[in-house]
């Protein structure tokens, strides 16, 4: 099977109706980045800067986090890469800084929130991030963005630091993107001039997933209860679809579930046009998309919600059962 994804590698994932699909790689650490011309990924669609600072005993220096930034943009070699700022809090500790004791931190004082309330951090980030990309295209998304103010206030945040490195005279991003990673329900909702000021999203499926159903990722008990492919959550990812569509948004997918083929597959024929997954994933997703007709399941996922079922996955599985290689 390696070698059938191998020789997959430089093909597109295209389906047998001739819609194309990016497939792109998530990554967090140097040793990951390899993996992007083996893999056959068109770009990092998720680049996790947590583990920087998980990692280590202290605060990294903004000069270190210049040069891993730079090494990361380096091994891209011009393919881009969404820089995710830094998600701290709920599943992600840093044993530096100090948090607050908190009675539900997965819906706490986390990743943007904390990065808005006390912007020390973010901001030294943000300063590493442009100067790693000085001259060079960069992407930056924030995670957690509930509200298309608190996306504003962030992307002021970015354009504050873009000042500030171009009155100290270095020199800067040759060009800059600013996406927010939708993972609460209620920024699907927000208003059109979010989806217009925003230059892409990214659904962060496994937190979106986690409050739409109210179920802990992180808890045994509930965390597999609820499917992906239930007929509610495709249809408000739909929404998210529909809405990027009429504003000419750029979408991408980037949780786990994007790096499972049938997954996969549904969230192509809902018309989410890019996934992000583990490099592993690319050969069996792009294998599973280029033996189907996207239009085709798209059909079926509207038949299933016609029908009033429960899950898309029963009748997806039937179809990829019904693929010939
Ligand atoms: C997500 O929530 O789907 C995501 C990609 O971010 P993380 O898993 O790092 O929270
Ligand atoms: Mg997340």
């Amino acid at each position: 099977a390696q070698e059938r994804y191998a020789s997959l590698r430089d093909k597109p994932a295209m389906g047998r109706c001739g819609t194309q699909i990016t497939l792109k790689m998530n990554a967090g650490l140097m040793a990951d980045l390899p993996s992007l011309p083996t893999s056959g990924a068109e770009a990092v669609g998720l680049f996790r800067t947590e583990l920087q600072f998980l990692t280590r005993e202290r605060m990294p220096r903004r000069s270190e986090l210049v040069a891993t930034y730079a090494r990361v943009l380096d091994a891209a070699a011009g393919k881009s890469v969404h820089f995710r700022t830094l998600d701290i809090g709920s599943d992600k500790v840093a044993p530096y800084m100090k948090r607050p004791d908190e009675p539900n931190p997965a819906m706490g004082w986390r990743a943007l929130r904390v990065g808005l309330d006390k912007p020390g951090v973010l901001r030294m980030q943000l300063q590493a991030l442009i100067r790693a990309a000085a001259g060079r295209p960069l992407s930056v998304m924030f995670p957690l963005v509930a509200t298309g103010e608190e996306f504003a206030r962030a992307r002021d945040t970015l354009m504050r630091e873009i000042e500030r490195e171009r009155r100290l005279g270095h020199e800067l991003p040759e060009q800059l993107k600013v996406g927010a990673m939708m993972e609460t329900p209620s920024l699907a909702y927000a208003p059109d001039s979010f989806y217009r000021e925003v230059d892409f999203i990214s659904i962060g499926g496994n937190d979106l997933k986690q409050f739409f159903f109210a179920a802990d990722r992180e808890n045994e008990l509930v965390r597999r209860r609820y499917d992906t492919l239930n007929v509610s959550f495709l249809t408000f990812l739909q929404v998210i679809v529909d809405r990027c569509h009429e504003t000419e948004t750029a979408l991408s997918f980037c949780g786990e579930d994007a790096g499972r083929p049938v997954d996969a597959l549904a969230m192509a024929g809902i018309g989410i046009p890019a996934l992000s997954m583990r490099p592993a994933s690319i050969g069996p997703v792009k294998s599973l998309i280029r033996r189907s007709n996207l239009n085709e399941v798209s059909e079926l996922i509207a038949r299933v919600q016609v029908r009033g079922l429960e899950s898309a996955r029963p009748a997806l599985l039937d179809y990829v059962a019904s693929l010939v290689d």
